[in-house]
C-alpha cells in the first residue's frame, strides 16, 4: 500500500497536511527525522501511516501513559492492529501482548520509556525478535532538562538507537526552544537527522487576554455563550480549582474539578465524564491535559498566567485539535508577575533562574501587547508572520471586523418592539422565532418575530450580553431583569450611526455568517446519534466521528455510503461501521426537513478536503462569508450580478445567510408591510409602489426572509 492508501482507507482523510508526506518519505527511506509540529497538526499520521506501509513493527516510545489507551483504541477503531504495554497490565496480559507482537500481529507498539529499560536486558532481546522497522519518539522534548517535563528515562534511548543502527528513528514534538531542539537531536543521539520544522500557527484558535479585575463575572459571562461547548479552565491552586469547580456548578454549568490532590478514582472519574461530553467543562491545575487527546475542545481559560510561553502555547494548543475555531482566554494581573517571579527565585540553581526569569518577562509582555498577540507568538518561536492576524483580541479592538451594526440593530429593535419590558430570554425567543409555548400570542406578528432566525440562542446570547456590557442595554429588575435601552442606543439607532462591539466571541466577529453555514439542526442530531453510540461501546464521543467530521456531514448530507465515504474523516472501517447509522439520521432529517435536492451538495469546505466541483450557489455563499458583495461576487466569479443575486436570495430563503445582511429591520418592516398589504405575492406591484427607495434585490430578499422564516416556524 501507498501512504496516500493508508490515508484515505484506514483514516478516511484524502490528503496529507503540512510537512506530513515530508516526514512519512524520510522515514520510508530508512532516514533519521525530527518533526516540530504544534499540537494538532497531525503528528501521529507521520509514524502510523509508514507503520503500515512498512512490514514489521513500530514502536511508539511516550511518557504518557492515559494517552496511550486512547490512541491504541482510536488506531483499533480504525482497522489498525496496535496495541500498548505498561505497568497498569497484569504479567499474563503482558505476556499474551509480547506473543501478539512476536508473531507479527501487531503493527504499532505504544511503550513508556522506563518500561523499555527497567530491569533486565529483556527488552532488547525482545524487540530484536520482533522485527523492528521503526521507532517514534514521542513529545522528544521530555530529553531535555531545558524543558518543563523533563523525563531522566529518555536519556537512554540512545542507547536503543545504537542497538538497532538500521532502523530509522523518528522524534516528534511540539515544544521547540533552540536549546530544546539541539538537545533532542544530540541526546537521543540520532543519526544526521533531517529536520521538519511546520509553522507553529494555530490559526484557529482566536487569542485573548483581560484583566483579571471581576474575572470570574467576565469568566461566566464568557461560558454563558458557550453552553454546548467543551473547555477547560486553568486555575492556580487545588483551592482555587475546587471553588471556581464549585461556584461554576452552582450557577448551573456543567463543571467539575481536577487536581493532583483529589482521590486518584475522583480524577479518573472526572476526565472521563470530560472526555465522552458528558461534563463541558474542566477547572483544573496545568496537571490536567498532558494525557488526553480530546480533539473538540472548544476553550482553553486561564485565570493566572502561564510561567512560560511554551506552558501557555502548549495549554492553549489543547483547544482546536480538530481545527475548528476555538478560543484561549488569560485573565492577567500584574499581582501574577510579582508571585511568579517569588517562585521562580525560591529555585536553587542561578542558572535556572535566570533562564525561567528570562522567560516569564516574555510571558507579562506578551499579556500587556498593544500589537497582534498571534504575531508576538509566532516572532517567539522563530517564525516570520508577514501580518497581523485577525484573530486575536488587539486585532478586533483595532477595528477590524467589528461592525456589529445590523445584528445590534436586530436586536435593540426586538427590545423596543416588546415594550422594554421583557428580559434577555424572552427577547431572544422573539427574534428567533420560537415555537415555545412561552411566546404570546400577540408578539408572533411583529415584523421582528424570527429575524434573527438564522443564528443559535448562544449567538443571540453573547450579543446580548455585549450589548449590555458595552452600555446599549440595561438590565434591571429582581428576582427578572427585564431589557430597555440606554440614551446611547437610541442616538445610535436614530443616527443610524455603526454599533462597534468589543467582541471577544468568533462567532459575532464575523458578522452573522461566517462559520454557520453548516445545518445546525443536523448537527446536534449527528452529535446525539455520535453520543449514543460512543455510550453503547464505551469509547469517547470523538473515537466515533470528530466534530470536524460531524459539521461537513451536516454541511454536505451525504445520503448514501459512497458520498458518505467522501466525508473528510470517514475511512473504511468507520463508514462500514457506522454508516447505516449515520445515513438513516441524514435521511430522515432531509426528508422531514422537505431539503430540497439541490442543498445536498458533494463539495468539500475543508481546504484540506478533495476538490470536487462545486455547487455554484454554494460557491457564491463561501465568497459571500469571506466579506464580498454581490457586485465582488460577481466579478470574482466572471457571472452577472443578477444571477449571483440569484443566489444570494436563494441563500436567504435556505436561511443561510440572514437577510439582516442586506437589510435594517425598519426596511425589512417597511417592504413586508406593504407586501402583505398588496396579498399578490407579484414583486412588480411591490416595485411600482416603492419606486427606487428598493431594488428588485431587496424586495426579493425580504420576500425570501418571509418565505424562510414561515418555513422554519411551521
Ligand atoms: P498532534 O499529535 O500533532 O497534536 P494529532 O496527531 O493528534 O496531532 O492530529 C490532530 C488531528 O488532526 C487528529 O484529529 C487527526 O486525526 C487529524 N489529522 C491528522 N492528519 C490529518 C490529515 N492529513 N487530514 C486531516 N486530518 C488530519
Ligand atoms: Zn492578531
Amino acid at each position: 500500500m501507498t501512504p496516500l492508501q493508508v490515508l484515505t482507507d484506514f483514516f478516511g482523510y484524502s490528503k496529507f497536511r503540512g510537512s506530513q508526506e515530508a516526514v512519512i518519505t524520510a522515514m520510508l527511506q530508512g532516514k533519521d527525522s525530527i518533526a516540530l509540529m504544534p499540537t494538532g497538526a497531525g503528528k501521529s499520521v507521520c509514524y502510523q501511516v509508514p507503520a503500515m506501509v512498512l512490514s514489521g513493527l513500530t514502536l511508539v516510545i511516550s511518557p504518557l501513559i492515559a494517552l496511550m489507551k486512547d490512541q491504541v483504541d482510536a488506531l483499533n477503531g480504525l482497522g489498525i492492529p496496535a496495541t500498548f504495554i505498561n505497568s497498569t497490565q497484569s504479567v499474563s496480559e503482558q505476556r499474551f501482548i509480547s506473543e501478539q507482537v512476536l508473531q507479527g500481529k501487531v503493527k504499532l507498539l505504544y511503550v513508556a520509556p522506563e518500561r523499555l529499560f527497567s530491569g533486565s536486558n529483556g527488552w532488547m532481546g525482545f524487540l530484536k525478535k520482533a522485527n523492528l522497522c521503526l521507532v517514534a519518539v514521542d513529545e522528544a522534548h521530555c530529553v531535555s532538562q531545558w524543558g518543563h517535563d523533563f523525563r531522566p528515562e529518555y536519556l537512554k534511548i540512545g542507547l536503543l538507537r545504537e542497538a538497532f543502527p538500521d532502523i530509522p528513528f523518528l522524534a516528534l514534538t511540539a515544544t521547540a526552544d533552540p536549546q530544546t531542539r539541539r538537545d533532542i537531536a544530540e541526546k537521543l543521539a540520532l543519526r544526521n537527522p533531517q529536520w521538519f520544522i511546520s509553522s507553529f500557527d494555530r490559526p484557529n484558535i482566536s487569542y485573548q487576554v483581560a484583566l483579571r479585575s471581576d474575572a470570574f463575572q467576565k469568566l461566566t459571562g464568557f461560558l454563558s455563550g458557550r453552553s454546548e461547548d467543551s473547555g477547560i479552565i486553568y486555575c492556580l491552586s487545588r483551592k482555587s480549582v475546587e471553588e471556581t469547580a464549585e461556584k461554576l456548578a452552582a450557577l448551573g454549568f456543567s463543571a467539575l474539578p481536577y487536581h493532583a490532590g483529589l482521590d486518584k478514582e475522583v480524577r479518573d472519574r472526572h476526565q472521563e465524564l470530560f472526555i465522552k461530553d458528558e461534563v463541558k467543562i474542566m477547572v483544573a491545575t496545568i496537571a490536567f491535559g498532558m494525557g488526553i487527546d480530546k480533539s473538540n475542545v472548544r476553550f482553553v481559560v486561564h485565570m493566572n498566567m502561564p510561567q512560560s510561553i511554551e506552558s501557555y502555547y502548549q495549554e492553549t494548543g489543547r483547544a482546536g485539535r480538530d481545527g475548528l475555531p476555538s478560543e484561549a482566554l488569560l485573565f492577567y494581573s500584574y499581582g501574577d508577575s510579582v508571585t511568579l517571579t517569588r517562585m521562580i527565585e525560591n529555585a536553587e540553581n542561578p542558572e535556572y533562574v535566570n533562564v525561567a526569569k528570562a522567560k516569564l518577562a516574555k510571558m507579562v509582555q506578551f499579556c500587556q501587547l498593544s500589537s497582534c498577540r498571534r504575531r508576538f507568538l509566532l516572532t517567539y518561536f522563530g517564525e516570520k508572520p508577514s501580518e497581523d492576524c485577525g484573530n486575536c483580541d488587539v486585532c478586533f479592538r483595532a477595528g477590524k471586523q467589528l461592525d456589529a451594526t445590523i445584528p445590534a440593530q436586530m436586536f435593540l429593535s426586538t427590545v423596543v418592539r416588546l415594550g422594554e419590558s421583557f428580559g434577555m430570554g424572552y427577547v431572544i425567543l422573539v427574534l428567533r422565532g420560537s415555537a415555545s409555548a412561552k411566546i404570546q400570542e400577540a408578539h408572533k406578528s411583529l415584523s421582528v418575530f424570527g429575524i434573527g432566525k438564522g443564528q443559535t440562542e448562544d449567538h443571540w446570547k453573547k450579543l446580548g450580553n455585549s450589548l449590555v456590557r458595552e452600555g446599549y442595554l440595561i438590565s434591571a429588575g429582581d428576582p427578572y431583569p427585564v431589557l430597555s435601552l440606554s440614551p446611547l442606543a437610541w442616538e445610535k439607532l436614530k443616527s443610524k450611526e455603526k454599533i462597534q462591539l468589543a467582541l471577544e466571541s468568533d462567532e459575532f466577529r464575523k458578522g452573522l455568517v461566517g462559520e454557520e453555514s453548516y445545518d445546525k439542526g443536523l448537527f446536534e442530531k449527528l452529535k446525539n446519534l455520535r453520543f449514543s453510540l460512543a455510550r453503547k461501546l464505551g469509547v469517547p464521543p470523538y473515537l466515533v466521528f470528530s466534530d470536524a467530521t460531524l459539521v461537513e456531514m451536516a454541511v454536505h448530507y451525504p445520503q448514501d455510503s459512497s458520498a458518505f465515504r467522501m466525508i473528510h474523516g470517514v475511512g473504511q472501517l468507520k463508514a462500514e461501521r457506522f454508516g447505516d447509522d449515520f445515513l438513516r439520521v441524514i435521511r430522515n432529517y432531509v426528508v422531514e426537513n422537505q431539503l430540497k435536492p439541490k442543498r445536498t451538495i458533494t463539495v468539500s469546505v475543508k481546504k484540506s478536503g478533495r476538490s470536487v466541483p462545486a455547487d455554484t450557489v454554494y460557491q457564491t455563499l463561501k465568497l459571500f462569508e469571506r466579506g464580498m458583495d454581490a457586485e465582488g461576487i460577481a466579478v470574482e466569479r466572471g457571472l452577472s450580478p443578477r444571477t449571483v443575486e440569484g443566489h444570494l436570495v436563494e441563500l436567504v430563503e435556505q436561511g443561510k445567510i440572514p437577510v439582516g445582511s442586506f437589510l435594517t429591520v425598519d426596511e425589512m418592516e417597511e417592504i413586508l408591510g406593504e407586501h402583505r398589504k398588496q396579498e399578490s405575492g407579484f414583486l412588480k406591484p411591490l416595485k411600482e409602489f416603492f419606486g427606487d427607495k428598493y431594488s428588485y434585490f431587496d424586495l426579493r430578499l425580504a420576500v425570501a426572509h418571509h418565505t424562510y422564516s414561515k418555513r422554519t416556524l411551521e
